[in-house]
């Protein structure tokens, strides 16, 4: 039996704001708990929210990156529900007529395609605070520094058809996010999490299946895990003769498993109604123009000029372009390459990338600057040092402060250069393995990369191996 799958992601976004959506308070992470919460943020009797301009600023930026409407006369609901870490008894969130609505992302797919996933809206409302499970013995903490804290909730159409492409299209939600600058993107403090909603149909069918939605995804890992292992078992449930309940989950990553966590019969009748201490949101066109022409070029913008401008493959300009930071430095190292921009791509994203990540340092935190690498570029391109030894020179550079100069210098490392000295290796590694002569010349072409091979061990990978090449052709006739 052939099956289908459908999947809708509704993602939290928090905005970068200093203070809460309708409060002063701050909205940093990682203060001492509790410190954070004024009398608006925890609801008390009296107190009335004022919108914050910024956290509306930032919502319709999105809404511009994604070719979406932006609502003018957006309106603030209560969204009723009891929760220890929602002392107020109701979330203000957007619930008839949110900030943004009817837009639509691009996605690469595995097989070099692309497809469009439409996004059904984007709303504003404010974070809960935190319940703390951890370290309280038999209790619960409550943490309500959070609670507040701007979001944006973005919903995409169910439109996704595996866990691959859920992840494809969080991870360009997450790439746009941070390259406007509205999102720092820090998924284990909880700035950018997932619900996944799945469901499965026989192929065929036009009717939707029953969905669950799986709750607080917050790394892309878990996303993919969760949304397989409810394909799988909602297929096994079917396939059992059973029926898939709608229902909300969790994903539990020690096990990777998802279990239930209330079923739509618990589900709770929100009550929604508009906020009466809230007007409906009246934008400023002349905020809007002005945000329009702030926008910065855009991840799949620059993707598509990193091939034209550079040359670049689509998977090098895609990886290159995923961060705005990554892009910079990129570009970076080819102007002080002078335009050698295959090899800048190469090593930003392979010996630069691996390093970092073996680090787990930020780009903005590389010990080698994009000048310095754009100089050892510069030192292949010349012909001073092969690749080979440039990967050698590069750790130097990583862990000593270093420029590629300099541990050229003092290690000794150019290529030999004279001609002379390199014959007359070539001719000791011919003399010396007389079979081996005697098999090339008998076809084996094979066995060239042996005399290659051995000669770099001899000068110890200092030989320009273009040249090597060319002197064992000259000779082994
Ligand atoms: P709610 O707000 O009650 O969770 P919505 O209708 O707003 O419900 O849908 C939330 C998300 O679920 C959206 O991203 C939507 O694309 C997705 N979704 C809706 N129906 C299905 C389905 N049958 N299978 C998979 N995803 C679905
Ligand atoms: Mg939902």
């Amino acid at each position: 039996m052939e099956w289908e799958v459908v999947i809708g992601l509704e993602i939290h976004t928090q905005l970068n704001t200093k203070t809460k959506i309708f409060s002063a308070a701050a909205t940093a992470y990682g203060a001492e708990p509790n410190t954070q919460a004024c009398a608006v943020d925890l609801g008390l009797p009296g107190v009335l929210p004022v919108l914050n301009k910024e956290a509306v600023a930032k919502a319709a930026m999105f809404g511009l990156a994604v070719d979406a409407t932006i609502n003018d006369g957006s309106v603030f609901d209560r969204k009723n529900y009891f929760y220890p870490d929602l002392p107020k008894g109701y979330q203000i969130s957007q619930l008839a007529i949110p900030i943004v609505e009817h837009g639509k992302l691009e996605i690469a797919l595995e097989d070099g395609s692309t497809k469009v996933v439409g996004i059904t809206r984007a709303h504003l409302e404010e974070d809960a605070g935190k319940s703390l499970h951890e370290d309280f013995d038999g209790m619960t903490g409550i943490d309500l520094n959070r609670a507040g804290t701007p979001l944006i909730e973005i919903v995409s159409e169910p439109e996704m058809s595996s866990a691959k492409e859920a992840v494809a299209y969080m991870k360009k939600i997450h790439s746009i996010v941070q390259y406007l600058g509205i999102c720092d993107g820090n998924m284990q403090e909880g700035s950018f999490r997932c619900d996944a909603n799945v469901s499965v149909r026989r192929k065929g069918e036009t009717e939707l299946g029953t969905r669950t939605e799986t709750k607080n995804l917050n790394s892309f890992r878990f996303v993919e895990r969760a949304i397989n292992y409810e394909i799988e078992r909602q297929i096994d449930v079917i396939e059992s003769g059973g029926r898939v309940a709608q229902e909300t989950r969790l994903y539990d990553a020690d096990d990777d498993s998802t279990r239930t966590m209330r079923s739509k019969e618990e589900a709770n009748d929100y009550r929604y109604f508009p906020d009466p201490d809230l007007l409906p949101v009246k934008l400023d066109p002349e905020l809007l123009a002005q945000l329009q022409k702030s926008l910065p070029e855009l991840p799949d913008a620059k993707e598509k000029r990193f091939c034209s401008e550079y040359g670049l493959s689509a998977e090098d300009a895609g990886q290159l372009s995923a961060s705005r930071e990554m892009a910079d430095y990129f570009e970076q190292v080819v102007s002080h390459a002078n335009g050698q921009a295959k090899m800048a791509a190469n090593w930003v994203s392979g010996e630069l990338s691996g390093a970092l990540n073996l680090n787990s340092l930020e780009i903005d935190q590389s010990p080698v600057s994009a000048e310095r690498l754009a100089q050892l570029i510069s030192r292949i391109a010349d012909n001073t040092i092969s690749g080979k030894i440039a990967k050698e020179v590069f750790q130097d550079m990583w862990s000593n402060d270093k420029t590629p100069d300099q541990v050229i210098e003092e290690k000794g490392l150019q290529q030999i250069s004279d001609v002379g000295e390199l014959e007359a290796i070539v001719d000791k590694v011919i003399a010396e393995n007389p079979k081996q002569v005697e098999q090339y010349l008998s076809g084996k072409d094979k066995v060239f990369g042996f005399f290659v091979g051995n000669v770099m061990k001899l000068t110890k990978g200092k030989a320009n191996p273009a040249q090597v090449n060319e002197l064992l052709k000259k000779k082994l006739v």
